[in-house]
């Protein structure tokens, strides 16, 4: 299997390269030069375990590193995760006038609560294996407003040839993400809280990666979500869950609804439905910044304004992961993608014909903040069960949507890191309405280290140069 750009001009090159590559040379995004059938398998890969399952996947997809290897490297990938079945599933049963069920499948039993560990953790295993074999280093920069940040730092603390430095904007990331990421007291982790917003986070990492010396000299890397590997590992759970709800090959499988900020997630969903596992439809839930739900509705992809919602992770206009959807909707022809891409960066929109989306599996749907908040509301009183506020957009959109056959809604987070915005849709009154989770109170009793800088490009710099071997 080799990995070729989105944008066509990258000769095509190994799985482990295309890790340690991360975005491709010519701007594009990496992809496997073919996606593997395994319809024909299902029944085999049905008797697996999540973990032997996520192995017999991604050996489809990687075949540079001996199988004993990848083996140990995808069991280490889990071991962090509290739940013995990884993604449990959790049924919210007929709603009323519904079609189908729905289900939560929970995606945060891992260190930080956030599904972004099933990637990142496998990631991180990937790097410390491939840094080993080839006596290299990596120096990974990473800005955050949440969620990834933690998940990043989680994924690599202790391990012996990387480092990680997280910019996060001072005093505007929630007080659980910040002591999630400065209460790690390993070495190898430096949390830099810089006087801006997250917007000069990324741009202070976009100059660092774009000067390509500075870069070659430290050893820069990077885990965003345009990472391979990333987009690799969350295939695995649509598999999962859609082999658990189809007992025969007769089945039409089931729907998923995915709460969606940079497309990461979904497109997994859509790489599992196209090697063949039972799946029908993909709901695409968006917030309010909701320019992916435009483009699957009416075909126009059109950037508006950036909105804070109570679903910061998803607060995402322009998403990184899309254009590897792009290719395959452009019957993968990659100077159709460069062209749709230059027009969009030029004139802040792009269309294609409604007639290219009517075969496509994804629908979408967005949901506002005051739709999430009764959801995360209907779904206490009636269930008892505690949403949090990106998964309440998933449940809110497949209530909408009421496709029939059954459907998992992606849980994304533990509602425990949310607890101001799950107060808010249950009522302020009672300590029941606030969501707490162990391993987020235990942080509170643990000193934190963090550096304060300005948020300019050479106290940054400055700071990798004198901190970073
Ligand atoms: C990152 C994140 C999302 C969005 O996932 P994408 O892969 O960017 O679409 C949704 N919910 C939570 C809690 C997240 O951390």
């Amino acid at each position: 299997m080799r990995y070729i750009s989105t944008r066509g001009d990258t000769p095509p090159m190994a799985f482990t390269d295309a890790i340690i590559t991360g975005l491709a040379p010519d701007g594009g995004l990496l992809l496997p030069d073919n996606i593997p059938d395994l319809s024909s398998r299902l029944d085999a890969l049905r008797e697996l375990n999540y973990v032997e399952l996520a192995f017999k996947i991604m050996r489809e997809f990687i075949d540079d590193i001996p199988e004993a290897e990848l083996h140990a490297i995808v069991r280490r990938s889990y071991t962090k995760f509290t739940h013995p079945e990884i993604v449990p599933i959790v049924s919210l049963g007929e709603a009323r006038a519904s079609r189908g069920e729905l289900h939560v499948m929970e995606l945060f039993h891992g260190p930080t609560l956030a599904f972004k560990d099933i990637a990142l953790q496998f990631l991180g295993e990937l790097f410390d294996h491939v840094l080993a074999q080839r006596g290299s280093r990596l120096n990974i920069l990473a800005a955050t407003s949440g969620d990834t940040g933690s998940a990043a730092i989680a994924s690599v603390r202790g391990k012996a040839n990387v480092n990680i430095v997280v910019m996060f904007p001072q005093g505007r990331v929630s007080e659980l993400q910040e002591l999630q990421m400065t209460t790690v007291a390993d070495a190898n982790v430096h949390c830099l809280a810089l006087r801006g917003n997250f917007d000069d986070c990324q741009s202070l990492m976009k100059d660092a990666f774009a000067d390509l010396a500075f870069k070659a000299e430290h050893q820069l890397g990077a885990v965003n979500s345009v990472n391979w590997a990333r987009v690799l590992a969350q295939v695995v759970y649509y598999a999962y869950a859609s082999l658990r709800f189809s007992t025969d090959n007769a089945s039409e499988g089931v729907n998923f609804s995915v709460p969606t900020g940079n497309f990461g997630n979904i497109f997994a969903g859509y790489l599992a439905r196209r090697m063949g596992f039972p799946i029908r439809r993909l709901l695409l839930a968006t917030n309010e910044n909701d320019i992916l739900a435009t483009f699957f509705n009416r075909g126009c992809y059109s950037r508006g304004t950036l909105q804070h919602t109570m679903s910061p992770s998803m607060d995402i206009q322009v998403a990184s992961n899309f254009e590897r959807f792009l290719y395959y909707g452009l019957n993968e022809n990659a100077a159709a993608v460069v062209e749709f891409m230059r027009s969009f960066k030029e004139k802040g929109s792009c269309s294609v014909p409604l007639s290219a989306l009517a075969e496509m599996p994804i629908a979408a749907e967005s949901v506002d903040t005051e739709t999430a908040m009764a959801a995360i509301k209907a779904v206490f009183d009636e269930r008892g069960y505690v949403l949090d506020p990106h998964t309440a957009v998933g449940v809110a959109a497949a209530q909408r949507l009421n496709m029939p056959g059954p459907t998992l809604c992606l849980a994304t987070a533990h509602p425990a890191k949310f607890p101001e915005a799950v107060a808010r849709a249950l009522g302020e009154d009672s300590a029941i309405h606030r969501p707490t989770h162990p391993a987020l109170e235990a942080l509170r009793e643990l000193p934190t280290r963090c550096v304060e800088l300005p948020a300019t490009a050479e106290a940054v710099r400055g700071y990798i140069e004198d901190n970073l071997v």
